[in-house]
């Protein structure tokens, strides 16, 4: 039992509102950091890659959420459709469509988040306001009953300017009450890491995506 990641936890949960959820982000840690955690009631746990995710699913307790929030390659959605909870970095049609054909074929519904680019630096990933916006209004989306859009995720810019980051959180709080009138009940704002997750709170955020505060750094 690692006793400084429970007192990190134990910290970052004093800080949160209780309407808003902790991804503790998991990745590169081992397992029995994991357990360390599960032992202290947390059940959501963030990976960024498939492969590590699937290998720790299978090897930790059956009710812990997993939530995906790194790049999600569509050829790789099968191996974690089956016991996925949430994806937060659903970032094109093409991906939205594969997770609802393995949905189906797993015969459940598959909740996701989808992933706007809201930082200054440069990123491949995520959504613009309107293309957001257009792939919600679209046709395509109506025919998809294994997901359902749960609200919005986005990263802030690497950065310790407060002001700027306040106005990142803010947009993201903006496209929210779009795209939730969109799709009534996507409510959800995924935003919030280590370095800024207070700010992200004080901004609207309802899941925080945790990792090195509680965990330490990665190499
Ligand atoms: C790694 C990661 C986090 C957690 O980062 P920390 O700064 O360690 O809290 C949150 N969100 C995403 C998308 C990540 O990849």
């Amino acid at each position: 039992m690692n006793k400084l990641i429970v007192q990190n936890f134990e910290k970052v949960k004093q800080n949160l509102p209780k309407q808003v959820k902790l991804v503790a982000v998991s990745k590169t840690k081992p397992k029995e950091d994991i357990e360390t955690l599960y032992q202290k009631g947390q059940r959501i746990f963030g990976e960024n890659r498939v492969e590590e995710m699937v290998t720790k699913f299978k090897e930790l307790p059956k009710d812990i959420e997993w939530h995906m929030i790194g790049h999600l390659q569509s050829k790789k959605v099968k191996k974690i459709a089956p016991f996925i909870s949430l994806i937060h970095s659903i970032d094109s049609l093409k991906l939205l469509i594969e997770v609802n054909k393995e949905a189906k074929k797993n015969n459940r519904v598959i909740d996701c988040l989808l992933q706007f680019h809201i930082a200054q630096e440069e990123s491949k990933y995520g959504f613009s306001e309107q293309e957001g916006i257009d792939l919600l209004n679209s046709a395509e989306i109506k025919k998809l009953k294994n997901i359902q859009i749960k609200g919005v995720m986005g990263m802030a810019t690497f950065t310790s300017n407060q002001e700027l980051l306040t106005s990142e959180f803010k947009k993201l709080a903006e496209i929210s009450k779009l795209t939730s009138i969109i799709i009534p009940g996507s409510t959800e704002i995924s935003m919030g890491m280590s370095g800024d997750y207070l700010l992200a709170i004080q901004n609207g955020s309802t899941i925080i995506r945790v990792g090195s505060t509680i965990f330490g750094p990665r190499n």
